[in-house]
């Protein structure tokens, strides 16, 4: 193993990926998918998910920000690519010359991605996204008439392509809200307005991983999955990965600081908020909130030690936290699974995400730079390991050193 992840390693099936991939296609036949890789592919490492992505017939990716899209061009990814969060100054001019495909919801940024495509010679690939109800980013609907108007013109002088329209749920994880059917139609009416305006995309597109799950209504031409190809559920409500033919990509485990014997009535880490109720053995896990383990989660959250779970005792403290195991025999540097796919009775992401009273996404996303990641490839052979990322996850945060996929 490699030297850095002998105190803990999240390891990466990029064969889970595959298989989340096509799982999702097959839920969504009629419609393309668009892998969504930002955050450095929820924590995974986005090129290799990426990769791995396109491999299942992922024909588009799609990231937040503008680095995230070029880090991946970097990583030699030539195919659609759609970033949807930009803020004035781009940087456009670099988008369009990299053919990705930009995200507009308003006229300052038509206006900006106009002149960057003039200056650069060719047009830029542009995709209108609706404000249908979400009230986060995207064009209102008062004002959708003069942004699609302009963008016909835009399209019309050779400045830009309008590719696609596009749109966001906000409440696709519960199903049976009262919102859906509401955004579905402004939607629709969006569409209406923008073809009136004599705009005709490429590709439509509303659906999450929990709408491609639940509303096919809302597949229209393009899906766009994000947590699912990582195979962690949109939420507890909805499902499990496992209802859904997903497999957790992610196993995040530590090798055991220290193993000891401890008497009854000894506080246990910060506050002692957990006392040993008689002689025990205390299990250290090198991990901490540093390594973003929430810290929420202390006292809840559990861990598989020595063929059991055990509920972390006490505080999760920066770098490391306690198991209490009952007086079960296990020894420094045995393993200690945080989550993973379940196979071996460990928790799921999901787990520690109730433990902390948050969502997957959080829990996957947050995993730190601290904590390098192992690329495998459990269709390949009997498992080997394919990729090590821990020498090259100095930086996680950096997009342009996601993962180990270089
Ligand atoms: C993150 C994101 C997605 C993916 O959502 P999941 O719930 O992870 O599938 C899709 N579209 C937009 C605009 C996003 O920001």
């Amino acid at each position: 193993m490699n030297e850095t992840a002998k105190r803990a390693r999240a390891t990466i099936d990029v064969a889970a990926v595959r298989s989340n991939v096509r799982a999702l296609r097959d839920r969504a036949p009629r419609a393309e998918l668009m892998a969504v890789v930002k955050a450095d592919g929820y924590g995974h490492g986005a090129v290799p998910c990426a990769r791995a992505a396109r491999q299942a017939g992922a024909s588009w990716l799609g990231t937040a920000l503008p680095e995230e899209a070029f880090a991946l061009r970097a990583a030699g990814d030539t195919g659609r690519l759609l970033c949807w969060l930009w803020t004035p100054g781009g940087p456009w001019g670099k988008a369009v010359e990299q053919d990705i495909d930009v995200s507009v919801s308003g006229l300052w940024a038509l206006r900006e991605v106009t002149e960057a495509a003039r200056a650069c010679g060719r047009p830029a690939r542009v995709q209108l996204k609706a404000d249908t109800g979400l009230g986060r980013n995207g064009c209102q609907p008062a004002d959708w008439p003069e942004l699609t108007a302009a963008a016909a013109k835009a399209e019309a002088d050779g400045a830009v392509k309008v590719t696609g329209l596009w749109s966001h749920f906000a409440c696709a994880d519960e199903p049976g809200h009262p919102s859906i059917p509401l955004q579905t139609a402004a939607f629709e009416e969006a569409l209406e307005v923008a073809g009136a305006a004599g705009l005709r995309p490429e590709v439509r597109h509303i659906a999450n991983t929990a709408a491609l799950l639940t509303l096919p209504d809302a597949h229209y031409d393009l899906v766009r999955g994000g947590i699912g190809i990582y195979g962690v559920s949109p939420s507890a409500e909805l499902g499990t990965p496992h209802d859904f033919g997903l497999r957790p990509a992610m196993t995040l485990e530590a090798s055991l600081a220290s193993v000891k014997r401890a008497p009854g009535g000894h506080g246990v880490s910060y506050g002692h908020h957990y006392t040993t109720a008689g002689d025990t053995t205390l299990a250290l896990i090198p991990l901490g909130y540093a390594d973003g383990i929430p810290r929420n989660a202390s006292g809840r959250g559990s861990v598989l030690v020595a063929g059991r779970r055990r509920t972390v005792a006490g505080r999760i403290a920066m770098d490391q936290f306690v198991v209490d195991l009952d007086g079960d025999r296990a020894a420094a540097g045995d393993p200690a699974v945080l989550f993973g796919p379940g196979d071996r009775g460990e928790p799921l992401a999901e787990d520690w995400a109730e433990a902390a009273g948050t969502i997957g996404y959080e829990i996957v996303t947050r995993i730190g730079t601290r904590v390098p990641r192992v690329y495998v490839d459990t269709d390949a052979g009997k498992g080997g390991v394919v990729t090590t990322g821990a020498e090259d996850t100095g930086g996680e945060a950096d997009p342009t050193r996601t993962g180990g996929g270089r």
